[in-house]
């Protein structure tokens, strides 16, 4: 197999430098013979999708393929996958898809989230779920933080707090890292407390929950253009009319609720939640949603670059990392809308444009 060698200014450094890549690998050291497919421009570590969904609205593994495929074309060369109703791991064998994390089948009870998508439970036998997760995934295992109670008419959370925490012991012993839907206000406190690692959406924060998450080091992904669907979430929600305004105050006040997650230092990542009623192939959007909610350029591209990638377990463009790096003509840093038109794609060491 050729080498392959490319030249261009190496982000988030910003230094310009040469890259050999040999057998999915990265060489800093010259390699002879390599064959130069970028000389100039910018490179960055493939871009993260964080929250994503692969194999939702999948009739089979093609499908979920092709969905994959889409996010890849996007720039999103690795995924956490935040809950599938299918089994995605033979797509880990696919080289021309992204990297996918998975976090196993979403954990909830009965009646309380999306028809046929969860493993549902009771909460006596949480614990026991989450061990089968974290089991079955790549180190994440994802609940069901709140949804809407339809006997209350408003969003309530699924799980009693002394179940979480026996829950979050259980997934942290197995190495897992638990995340959790949450769109409201009251499910956050025993999550947070329960020792949870991510949290997604987070659009009921409270100024002392975005304190416990500081403290803690609890990441968020607010998948912000996700949250631009709550009008059309309450609009089709007339039977339950707390439950609609619930969603209609949670939109009104997105923007500066994640604000202040970021400002307080939480670390924040972008995820699109494609696959939940949102296109895959969308995260150049989210990384400009982050930035117009308050990241610099700079954080917005590590929350969908280098940042995610060190969250994850992947590192960046550096000695023997995996070669996934992504080449521009033009500084992302000075106009995130750069990221729409890659050059050059590099995935496993191979081109895949
Ligand atoms: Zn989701």
């Amino acid at each position: 197999m050729t080498a392959l060698h490319m030249r261009g200014v190496v982000l988030p450094e910003a230094e310009e430098r040469d890259l050999w890549i040999v057998n999915g690998r990265i060489r800093t050291e010259p390699v002879p013979n390599a064959e130069t497919i970028v000389d100039g421009g910018f490179l960055l570590p493939g871009l993260v999708d964080a929250h994503c969904h692969v194999g939702i609205a999948a009739e089979d593994l093609d499908q979920a393929a092709e969905q994959a495929r889409i996010d890849r074309d996007a720039g999103a060369l690795l995924i956490r996958d935040c809950g599938s109703p299918i089994d995605t791991s033979p797509l880990q064998e696919r080289l021309e898809l992204p990297r996918i994390i998975r976090a196993g089948r979403h954990i909830a009870r009965p009646k309380r989230y999306i028809r046929h998508l969860a493993d549902e439970i009771e909460p006596i036998d949480l614990p026991k779920a989450v061990a089968e997760q974290a089991a079955a995934g790549d180190g994440w295992v994802k609940l069901v933080g709140d949804y809407i109670d339809r006997n209350e008419g408003e969003l309530a959370p699924l799980w009693p707090d002394d179940v979480l925490k026996q829950a979050m012991v259980v997934a942290h012993e197995a190495g897992a890292r638990v995340t959790a839907h949450v769109f409201g206000e009251s499910a956050l406190p025993g999550l947070i407390e329960a020792g949870i690692d991510c949290i997604e959406h987070g659009t009921g924060l409270s100024d002392d929950a975005i304190a416990a998450m500081a403290d803690r080091g609890t990441a968020l992904v607010p998948t912000l253009i996700n949250i631009e669907t709550f009008p059309d979430i309450a609009a089709g929600a007339d039977r339950y009319p707390r439950y609609a305004a619930q969603i209609r105050r949670l939109h009104a006040r997105v923007r500066p609720t994640i604000a202040a997650a970021i400002e307080a230092g939480i670390p924040v990542y972008a995820g699109t939640d494609a696959g939940g009623g949102i296109a895959h192939g969308r995260i150049v959007d989210e990384v400009i949603a982050l930035h117009e909610t308050g990241m610099t350029t700079e954080n917005a591209l590590g929350a969908a670059s280098w940042d995610a990638r060190g969250w994850l377990g992947w590192s960046g463009i550096r000695e023997s990392s995996a070669a996934d790096i992504i080449a521009y003509d033009a500084d992302p840093r000075l106009d995130l809308n750069a990221l729409r038109t890659p050059k050059r794609v590099v995935l496993r060491g191979r081109v895949i444009r």
